[in-house]
């Protein structure tokens, strides 16, 4: 079947889709019915269910109910119970197909119920069906979470991941940095220069952060008015310093001409760091506090810095 890719999109993936099940012969049967059209994925138990969709985040889940160790249920609820894999859709494959078993298997967080011996009809309409709801769904988020003034993600978007990044770096243990920005006396290059401007120079700073950034998980987005933020998964305070030195020299490279400002002649940017250490765990308030805090005072410190972990 044809999956229609979010609009500008022009490669066209095939959806990934984890069967897991105890048994081969019911792994096998599945895999050949959708070989085709999706990128399959395969778990012989829960434990492993749950690290391939920590990794691979599929688009969808088969899952088995009867299970040794860990059954359908308890990964069910584990997955809804991570923000990272909170949004996977899981359809139960059980020979249970009582009321009961029903409803648990919905109260667990199932989208849908199948039952075995299975009718690989039935099972390619459901799987069909859930697997396109969840890629627009997919779609209509990215779409919800671009900032409509720089095209960076927005602040609900930055929100989101940084629990999810928060989770991942416990889990792990990871380090994880995040870097506030924020544009110094932007008050007066508005009066100075116009609101047009100041849009204008909102946008050409965004794009200068996002070539800054060279991981594919490194992510910018517009946090407030004035300010951004970027989120660096496995970086520690050293490496974020680096990228955050990078970003205040890239700003001024811009040479936007700035007369009102007493730093510089040009546009500059105050950064404060902070930094998630696998041996202190903190919370995504807290990461974010902290970075606030360094930004207040690389600000009070005379602005165009950055400020990280201080040194006492
Ligand atoms: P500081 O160096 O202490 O950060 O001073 P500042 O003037 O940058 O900070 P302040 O918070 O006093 O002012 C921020 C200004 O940013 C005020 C507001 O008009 C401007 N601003 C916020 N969002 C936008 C926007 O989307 N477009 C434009 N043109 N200006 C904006
Ligand atoms: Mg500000
Ligand atoms: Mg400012």
């Amino acid at each position: 079947m044809n999956f229609d890719a979010p609009a500008g999109e022009t490669i066209s993936v095939k959806p990934k889709l984890l069967i897991v099940d105890d048994q081969a012969i019911n792994v096998q049967l599945v895999l050949r019915a959708f070989a085709d059209d999706f990128q399959i994925f395969m778990a012989n138990n829960g434990q492993k269910a749950l690290e391939i969709c920590a990794t691979q985040l599929p688009d969808l889940v088969l899952l088995d109910v009867m299970m040794p160790a860990m059954d359908g249920y308890e990964v069910c609820r584990h997955l809804r119970a991570d923000p990272l894999t909170a949004g996977i859709p899981v359809i139960f494959v059980t020979a249970h197909t009582d009321e009961a078993s029903e409803e648990l298997g919905l109260d667990a967080g199932a989208v849908d119920f199948v039952s075995k011996p299975i009718n690989v009809k039935i099972l390619r309409a459901r799987v069909n069906t859930h697997v396109r709801l969840k890629l627009q769904s997919d779609m209509l988020h990215s779409l919800a979470f671009v900032d409509g003034l720089t095209g960076v993600r927005n602040r609900r978007y930055f929100d989101e991941q940084l629990a999810i990044e928060v989770a991942r770096a416990q889990r792990n243990k990871q380090a994880l940095s995040l870097i506030l920005m924020d544009v110094d006396f932007f008050k007066r290059f508005n009066d100075h220069y116009g609101h047009q401007a100041g849009d204008d120079c909102l946008k050409q700073l965004a794009k200068t952060f996002q070539t800054c950034l060279k991981r594919p998980a490194d992510l910018v987005a517009r946090y407030g008015g004035e300010e951004f933020v970027c989120l660096l998964p496995d970086t520690n305070a050293q490496g974020a310093m680096q990228v955050a030195l990078a970003l205040r020299l890239a700003v001024l490279a811009c040479e936007i001409a700035h007369a009102q400002s007493t730093v510089d002649a040009f546009v500059t940017v105050s950064l404060g760091v902070a930094t998630l250490v696998p041996e202190h765990p903190v919370s995504a308030a807290e990461l974010l506090k902290m970075a606030d805090q360094h930004l207040y005072i690389a600000k009070a410190q005379g602005r165009n810095r950055a400020l990280g972990v201080s040194t006492g």
